[in-house]
């Protein structure tokens, strides 16, 4: 039965905007995230007035969002994963040139996770907030 690999991976999501005063969610709903840089201004304060201390990036729509969840992909490689954070990144004019040592940085990071668990970030730390459902 052929449903080809699926990686877990790090996706946008609404689930549990709000448990925080200070939420938001730009992005796409399951749309891949990946932790981006942060700025000068909040850089030690993930409650700071930018908000990309406590945002994951989302690869297509270029927004920020501060839930994310940890989903299957189905029919997705590591080799389109790869490409995913590698074309965003390029996008954005960003330097590209790490994006397989983020990709396994990224999947180490969701490795010991459930699908369905809701995490968030607080600058350099991602923290389960929630299981849910998937
Ligand atoms: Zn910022």
């Amino acid at each position: 039965m052929g449903r080809g690999p699926a990686l877990k991976l790090l996706t946008a999501t609404k689930t549990t905007q709000g448990y925080r005063r200070n939420d938001f969610d730009w992005c796409v709903e399951g749309e891949l995230v990946h932790i981006g840089v942060v700025c000068a201004r909040d850089e030690n304060d993930p409650d700071g007035g930018c908000g990309c201390g406590r945002a994951f990036a989302g690869l297509n729509s270029h927004r920020a969002t501060t839930t994310a969840m940890i989903r299957d992909v189905a029919g997705f490689t590591d080799e389109d994963y790869v490409e995913a954070l590698r074309s965003s990144l390029e996008q954005q004019g960003f330097d590209a040139a790490n994006a397989e040592h983020e990709a396994a940085l990224l999947r180490a990071l969701v490795r010991d996770w459930p699908v369905g668990a809701i995490v968030e970030r607080r600058l350099d730390e991602i923290v389960v907030r929630q299981v849910a459902q998937p």
